[in-house]
């Protein structure tokens, strides 16, 4: 939902924050780490977050020399945000998409031989993929030799997994080696899978970790956190013992409970799993999530905090990552992110 006029402003009741600072820092340790340039992953609204507000940041860093994102229809977008560098189509070409991939001098990523009828004679540049272990995108006996191939990449399906990963990196070892000499672009490191510093690659592949958040437990880099999500307390009261909590009445308190209810449900990206289970957090003090979480609003316990309405009550801050969300809901941060919904707020700091 877009507000004009002198409306734009108000917001509704819940602010994304990013950190730009957290940003450059993060893309420096990156670089620091890897030695290498980034491709800049910002597919699907840069994993919720907001690719208009990313973008702009990503543009002025040095180490990001390209971008990548899921489908035409991103990089269209992502050039008309202004943005120069080359933009890789992660998820390949269709027939319908050639004129945008023409237009608008994007960069697809081939891994099917219908993706190479599709581009056919015309003057467009790719990469090309090949499946190591991800079994998803990607060649797996073929080779591909073109003259208008930029880039050969692969994915690593098991970061966490040293030992298959290796095997991985091995197999696209020798699948590079026969590219060399050309001054392609050769990358198979994502967030986690930076951690192999994979000596024959020029690039890493990342999306994560620019956001401050970890892809694995042990992470040898030291990110700092992004993104804060922040929502308003609408109400604040104090009910008896024995008092149904929201729908369903899954929770009934025990003793007289002071509750606020806070404008942020499962439609701003609050997973209903997190009902009963979560907190939300008040100047660094856990308000337990009670009952269900509902479409625009859920109901914790501010006890003698002395919370009230109108007053902040944050999601996911420095103190609480997406990840550590992620983990008590029992999923991971890619897929909260994402979920952020464009009725909350983005700004930039
Ligand atoms: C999304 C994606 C990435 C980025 O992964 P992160 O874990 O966010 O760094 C890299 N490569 C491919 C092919 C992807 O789809």
């Amino acid at each position: 939902m877009i507000l004009s006029g002198r409306l734009a402003d108000l917001g509704c009741r819940s602010v994304l924050r990013i950190r730009r600072s957290a940003i450059r820092w993060n893309v420096e340790e990156i670089y620091r780490f890897s030695g290498k340039k980034i491709i800049a992953v910002v597919k699907s609204d840069a994993y919720g977050i907001g690719v208009k507000q990313v973008a702009p940041i990503l543009r002025e860093l040095d180490p990001v020399d390209s971008f990548a994102v899921a489908c035409v229809e991103e990089g269209v977008f992502l050039r008309e945000l202004g943005i120069r560098r080359e933009i890789i189509i992660l998820g390949g070409i269709l027939p319908e998409e050639l004129e945008a991939v023409k237009e608008y001098r994007l960069t697809p990523v081939v891994s099917d031989p219908e993706h190479l009828k599709v581009i056919g004679k015309e003057d467009i540049r790719f990469h090309v993929k090949y499946d190591t272990g991800m079994g998803r995108l990607g060649f797996v006996d073929e080779i591909v030799d073109d003259p208008r191939i930029v880039g050969v990449m692969s994915h690593l399906s098991t970061p966490a997994d040293r030992e298959f990963s290796l095997r991985q990196i091995e197999s696209f070892r020798r699948i590079a080696e026969m590219y060399s000499g050309k001054g392609l672009k050769v990358h198979i490191e994502s967030s986690a899978g930076i951690v192999y510093r994979v000596p024959f690659a020029t690039h890493v592949r990342i999306g994560l970790a620019l956001y401050g958040e970890k892809p694995l437990r042990d992470y040898p880099l030291k990110l700092e956190p992004a993104v804060s999500v922040f929502a308003r307390v609408l109400s604040v009261k104090e009910v008896p013992a024995g008092f149904p909590i929201s729908y369903g009445r899954t929770y009934v308190t025990e003793k007289r409970t002071r509750i606020g209810v806070v404008a942020f449900g499962y439609a701003d990206g609050l997973m209903k799993s997190l009902s009963n289970r979560g907190y939300l957090l008040f100047e660094g003090n856990k308000l337990p999530i009670l009952g269900n979480i509902t479409m625009d609003m859920t109901v914790v316990e501010v006890g003698d905090l002395g919370v009230k309405p109108g007053d902040w009550v944050s999601v996911v801050d420095e103190s609480r990552t997406f990840g550590d969300l992620a983990r008590e809901a029992g999923t991971i941060p890619y897929e909260l992110m994402c979920n952020i919904s464009s009725r909350v707020k983005r700004e930039v700091i």
